[in-house]
C-alpha cells in the first residue's frame, strides 16, 4: 500500500519576471512551498528600476502601462494588494509631432462604438484616414482572423490603409502593445490587441500608469512568497541540470531537495 503523501510539495519557479512571479505568488498561494531563483540582485525582470548613479532618483528602465483588458496582470495586483498603486486614465492621448493632441475616450455608445465620437473628432487623422481605420475595425471585429503567416503590415496594406493611420494610430498601439514593429507582427496578435482594447468595452480600454518604481509594485511579491513559506534567491542563475550558484547556503540543501530538475515557468498577459 502506497503511504498517504503529508510532505508540502516544493515547487522551483526559475526567474523573478512577472510571468515567474505571478506563477509563484498563484503557487504559493494554493498551499504549495515555492522557491524563486533570479539569477538578477532584484526582481521585475524587464520591468524593474534602478537608481540613477548621478542623482540617486530611482528610475524605471521604461515607462510601462497596462490596459483595462489586462485581467491577468490586474489579478496579480490585487493579490499582492497594489492595485491602489495603478492610476487609471478613461482616455488615450495622441500627440502629433508640434504637439497637438486628440483625446481618445468613451462615449455614451455601447461596445464596440464607445470611442466612435471621439475617434470622428481626432485631428491627427483626416477623414480618409479615419474611414480606412473604421474599415479594418469592422473587418476585425467579428472574429479574430487565423494565421495565414501574413504579417499586420502587409494586412493593414491589403485592407487600404493610409501611411498616417499606419504611422500614427496602428504603429502607436501596436508597437507599444506588443514591442514589436507592425511588419514583424502576425495578424492574429495584432487583431487581439485592437479588439481587446478598442472594441471590447470601455473599462478594458482605459490605461494604468504605476505611481510607483516598477521594482518597487512587484518587489512586493517577495513578501508574499516568504509569507507563504517560500523564498526569493537573488543571484542565482539556474543553468539546464546544475545550479551555478554564488549564495553560500540554502542552495545545497535545494539542489537535492529538487533532484537538480527545474521548471522554467512562463505566463503571458
Ligand atoms: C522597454 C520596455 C518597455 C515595456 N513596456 C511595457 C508596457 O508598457 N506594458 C506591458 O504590458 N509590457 C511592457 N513591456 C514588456 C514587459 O516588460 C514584459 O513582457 C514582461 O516584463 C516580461 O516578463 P517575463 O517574466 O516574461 O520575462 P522577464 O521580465 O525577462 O523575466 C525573466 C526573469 O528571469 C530571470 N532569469 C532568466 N534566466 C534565468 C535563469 N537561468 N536562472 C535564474 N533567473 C533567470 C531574468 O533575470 C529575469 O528577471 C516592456 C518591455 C520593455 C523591455
Amino acid at each position: 500500500m502506497t503511504k498517504p503523501w503529508t510532505q508540502t510539495p516544493t515547487v522551483a519557479v526559475v526567474g523573478g519576471g512577472l510571468a515567474g512571479l505571478a506563477t509563484a505568488c498563484a503557487l504559493a498561494d494554493s498551499g504549495l512551498q515555492v522557491t524563486v531563483f533570479e539569477r538578477r540582485p532584484y526582481l521585475g525582470g524587464r520591468a524593474s528600476s534602478y537608481q540613477h548613479p548621478s542623482t540617486g532618483e530611482v528610475v524605471d528602465n521604461c515607462q510601462h502601462v497596462l490596459l483595462g483588458c489586462c485581467t491577468n496582470l490586474i489579478d496579480f495586483y490585487q493579490r499582492l494588494n497594489v492595485e491602489d498603486k495603478i492610476r487609471w486614465f478613461d482616455s488615450l492621448t495622441f500627440l502629433e509631432p508640434g504637439g497637438r493632441a486628440s483625446v481618445i475616450g468613451a462615449s455614451f455608445l455601447p461596445a464596440p462604438l464607445h470611442t466612435a465620437p471621439a475617434f470622428l473628432r481626432a485631428s491627427c487623422l483626416n477623414l480618409v484616414d479615419k474611414l480606412a481605420i473604421a474599415g479594418a475595425m469592422s473587418a476585425l471585429a467579428p472574429l479574430t482572423p487565423k494565421d495565414t503567416g501574413e504579417n499586420f503590415l502587409a494586412w493593414l496594406r491589403r485592407h487600404g490603409q493610409t501611411d498616417r493611420a499606419i504611422e500614427r494610430f496602428w504603429k502607436t498601439i501596436l508597437v507599444s502593445a506588443l514591442n514589436e514593429d507592425v511588419d514583424r507582427v502576425s495578424v492574429p496578435y495584432a487583431a487581439q490587441v485592437v479588439r481587446e482594447s478598442f472594441l471590447k468595452s470601455a473599462n478594458a480600454g482605459r490605461m494604468g500608469v504605476p505611481t510607483v518604481p516598477l521594482t518597487e509594485l512587484y518587489g512586493a511579491a517577495e513578501g508574499y512568497v516568504r509569507a507563504r513559506n517560500g523564498e526569493v534567491l537573488y543571484r542565482a542563475t539556474m543553468k539546464s541540470g546544475s545550479f551555478n550558484y554564488k549564495m553560500q547556503h540554502p542552495l545545497l540543501k535545494l539542489l537535492k531537495q529538487y533532484n537538480a530538475s527545474w521548471i522554467p515557468i512562463e505566463l503571458r498577459w
